[in-house]
């Protein structure tokens, strides 16, 4: 399902400790050559053994990951053309985060913030946003709408400590959608976002559950199942652990909130993936093209948590 490029030979890493409670003992879910799904036989973390090294990771995500050829197995069919979508999406998902936020105008940074469609939302009620995000490809999106002294290009710790409105402690909310299953170090990830949060304030994460029904409906067929940058499985056991590890107590943890509007051709392109047939039965379909519908599969959470203090 998903080969490995030939460039990637040999920047493949294996991972054979549990990066959540540090056990050695695994077992594989799922063959998908040269990739195993395994997880961990003492707190069920779920991880991509072998995966691309560090810095192949960071390759992952130039232009052809944001207008992919093959959105299947990485990245998206095309991230900016979807703009209305993602604006869409971010305005009913601000139903949740408008309830963790402090009366008036919020400090709002969004780590991975791609082409900053969640801080344009936030932006739009008013607050004062931020992001991160370390591809650059899509960054400069964030940029042409935001405005370069509202993104940081690159990793979280590699903020300067000088960058106006960057500082440690400073803000309300610090958002993460879709993104901790990509990092080679989630609580490291999350111990640099508790930096950036006043006391109390809050994190928001988004993250795909490998123990959804729907995932173990679809097994290996599941759309999150992508080895080159999915390289972990949260459940709501283990992000919670994660979470505490890192210093904050969960407060919610939700499916809704976690579906997303979607286009027509998204949802053929994912019936292409699971079989022919529901693909086929589809084709009548295409006046359709151009519509959207909010999907909720009830396969992510949605994950609101307090700094401790
Ligand atoms: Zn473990």
């Amino acid at each position: 399902m998903t080969g490995t490029p030939v460039s990637a030979a040999g920047r493949l890493v294996e991972i054979n400790r549990c990066q959540i409670c540090g056990s050695e003992r695994a077992s594989t879910r799922y063959e998908d050559p040269p990739y195993k799904v395994v997880r961990c036989d003492d707190c069920s973390m779920v991880w991509v053994s072998p995966r691309f090294d560090d810095e192949a990771l960071r390759e992952v995500y130039g232009e052809d990951y944001w207008q992919s050829d093959s959105p299947k197995t990485k990245g998206y069919s095309d991230y900016a053309k979807d703009a209305d979508l993602y604006l869409k999406t971010f305005r009913r998902r601000h139903r949740l985060v408008r309830r963790y936020l402090p009366a008036g105008a919020a400090r709002i940074l969004d780590v991975g913030c791609a082409a900053g469609y969640f801080l344009r939302v936030m932006a739009e009620k008013g607050h004062d946003v931020r992001g991160v995000e370390v591809s650059d490809a899509i960054a400069a999106r964030a940029v042409e709408h935001l405005g370069s002294d509202r993104v940081h290009i690159g990793t979280l710790d590699s903020v300067p400590d000088d960058k106006v409105g960057y500082g440690k402690g400073s803000f309300d909310l610090v958002t993460m959608w879709d993104v901790i299953e990509h990092v080679p170090d989630p609580k490291q990830l999350l111990l640099e976002a508790k930096e950036m949060l006043r006391p109390e304030g809050h994190l928001i994460l988004e993250t795909q559950n490998v123990d959804s029904r729907f995932a173990t409906l679809l097994g290996l067929k599941w759309h999150h199942f992508k080895h080159q940058e999915h390289i972990f499985h949260f459940n709501p056991d283990t992000v919670r652990r994660v979470l505490d590890q890192a210093g904050f107590e969960v407060v919610k943890l939700t499916s809704s909130f976690g579906g997303k509007y979607v286009s027509f051709d998204f949802i053929a392109e994912r019936a292409a993936r699971l079989n022919r047939a529901a693909s086929l039965a589809l084709k009548p379909l295409t006046l359709l093209r151009g519509a959207n519908v909010y999907l909720n599969f009830h396969d992510e959470m949605v994950v609101v948590a307090r700094a401790r203090a």
